[in-house]
């Protein structure tokens, strides 16, 4: 695909996201002669820096590029630092963009970037709507001569209500299709791979509905706590941060009926309805049943002291935020009908690993029966890392008699890797700088999700006698998360294969 001559304006550009994801993804670009010709960035924030400043920020003395730009010859690194400018708002995003335009202007006339511009909102959320006002006082957001694009950063909301106010807000400035709502899960190879799984061999879509398959696991599990997030975390939890968008975003991909085609429409379409589709709880007894939250508290782990949750920097020692959360659903459809979904979330885990896990059924009538054999056929697919796909199935143990045991059939994608596979912002940014919605999230996606979490977020809240439980820092949660599954099995430890 073409990337037309474009410029990106990125705002809140002094912090965090930009120096860590942000130009690291544009000078791998760069460096893999992916960014149009003519191409600038201009960062925009309220503090007082200048072009020079900025670049040293992000560029020359960045840690983030610091083993990129090490070998480099110096003309190499200077022609892409030179493409990097700053914009000082002057001490607030609410404010006349006149200057700021007059700016861009300025940097299309020199760059010849024509005037297609994408902007980037990377500031705390309560400033999306503020600024989208502002590009429209200023009529920077008018079509007419070149596309404008805006990509938002989550969260999108913080519950049902303030996302459909989010998205009410940037409808007034900009429309549905100008609308880039980035999800970096869904800039994962392997999360886009499911979609390659599902819809491009015969083997697995045939199977995979009620009559097949028993149950659906995925597990996403930090080895990290909070780290320096504590504040932040606090008034987020698991469910906010890392189940209402990735998490549902992956589950949107295994439960979607085929699309009718691959384009970026076709493909949200069936995800909004597959979202759509998800059984909402709604009584306390239905939540209390299928929900688990939790909280790590100190522990040894590597013979290292840990701290607990409520004693982190920045963390309420009251809090009441989950750290964990295991939630079984159910998805009201034909396909799915009757099979429960168990899905978790956590900090403090024994190991990092985001996997699916796809439980077929037993086979109907068994003739090898020898006790305590487990007889399921699963097909894992790990996110994260060692990313790849592994099948399990029965053999026969070599010998007399039938004795079946279980044997993988085990793919690493980065046996496929030998060119350079792109990370999730580098291909992200891509696609909106080519104007492909496909891994992005559309409104009345990211609204279906809140109708689901919603009440769970809301009986944890207020619900009565909501037990908040503990679990060490360094195990797989607590004990009980295993009676989600009713005696019907367990939590599949990602660690063993
Ligand atoms: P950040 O460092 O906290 O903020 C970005 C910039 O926003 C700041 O440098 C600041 O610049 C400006 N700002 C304006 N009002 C502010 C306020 N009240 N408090 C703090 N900063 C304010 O954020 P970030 O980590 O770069 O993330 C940007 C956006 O991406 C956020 O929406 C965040 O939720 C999202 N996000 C970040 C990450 C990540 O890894 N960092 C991951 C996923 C999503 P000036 O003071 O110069 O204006």
């Amino acid at each position: 695909k073409k990337t037309e001559n474009q410029m990106l304006v990125i705002f809140g550009a002094s912090g965090d996201l930009t120096a860590r994801k942000l130009i690291p993804a544009l000078f791998n670009l760069y460096m893999a002669k992916q960014l149009p010709e003519n191409f600038v960035v201009l960062g925009a924030s309220r503090s007082n820096l200048s072009d020079e400043d900025f670049r040293n920020r992000v560029v020359f003395e960045s840690e983030y590029l610091k083993e990129k730009i090490k070998d480099l010859k110096e003309d190499e690194i200077n022609s892409f630092a030179n493409k990097i400018y700053y914009e000082d708002l002057g001490g607030d995003y609410d404010t006349d963009y006149a200057p700021l335009r007059k700016r861009v202007e300025a940097l299309k006339e020199k760059h010849n970037t024509s005037g297609n511009i994408m902007y980037y909102l990377s500031t705390p959320p309560t400033l999306y709507e503020t600024i989208a006002s502002n590009l429209a006082d200023a009529g920077m957001n008018t079509q007419n001569n070149g596309w404008k694009r805006l990509i938002v950063e989550k969260p999108f909301g913080y519950s049902l209500d303030t996302a459909k106010e989010l998205n009410d807000g940037l409808h007034k400035y900009f429309t549905e299709p100008q609308i880039y709502r980035i999800d970096h899960y869904l800039g994962k190879e392997t999360v886009q791979n499911l979609l390659v799984t599902r819809f491009s061999n015969s083997i697995f879509e045939p199977l995979w509905n009620r009559n097949y398959i028993d149950h659906v696991e995925i597990t996403n599990a930090e080895r990290v706590g909070v780290e320096k997030r504590g504040g932040y975390y606090d008034k987020s939890g698991a469910l906010r941060d890392m189940f209402q968008n990735h998490l549902l975003q992956i589950v949107s991909l295994v439960v979607m009926e085929p699309p009718i085609g691959a384009e970026a429409e076709e493909i949200r379409n069936e995800k909004v309805k597959a979202l759509k589709s998800l059984r909402v709880m709604k009584d306390a007894e239905t939540l209390h049943e299928n929900t688990i939250r939790a909280q790590y508290v100190s522990s040894v782990v590597d013979g290292k002291p840990v701290k607990g949750y409520r004693e982190e920097d920045g963390v309420d020692p009251n809090s009441t935020t989950e750290t964990f959360a295991a939630i079984k659903f159910y998805v009201d459809n034909w396909r799915w009908h009757g099979v429960p979904f168990y899905v978790r979330t956590a900090k403090r885990m024994p190991t990092k690993v985001t996997e699916i896990v796809i439980h077929f059924k037993q086979p109907h009538h068994q003739i090898f029966s020898e006790a305590g054999m487990q007889r399921d056929n699963k097909l894992v697919i790990r996110i994260q890392p060692d990313e790849g796909i592994l099948i399990k199935f029965g053999v026969k143990v070599p010998g007399q008699g039938f004795r079946v045991e279980r044997a993988n059939l085990d793919f690493y994608y980065s046996s496929l890797a030998e060119t350079y596979v792109m990370d999730a912002y580098e291909r992200l940014l891509l696609d909106a700088m080519q104007g492909d919605a496909t891994l992005y999230a559309r409104a009345d996606e990211v609204e279906a999700a809140w109708e689901f979490v919603d009440p769970i977020l809301n009986y944890w809240k207020e619900g009565k006698d909501v037990r908040m439980y503990g679990y060490a820092a360094g195990v797989w949660g607590p004990e009980n998360s295993d009676e989600l599954f009713d005696g019907h099995g367990f939590w599949r430890n990602p660690s063993e294969n």
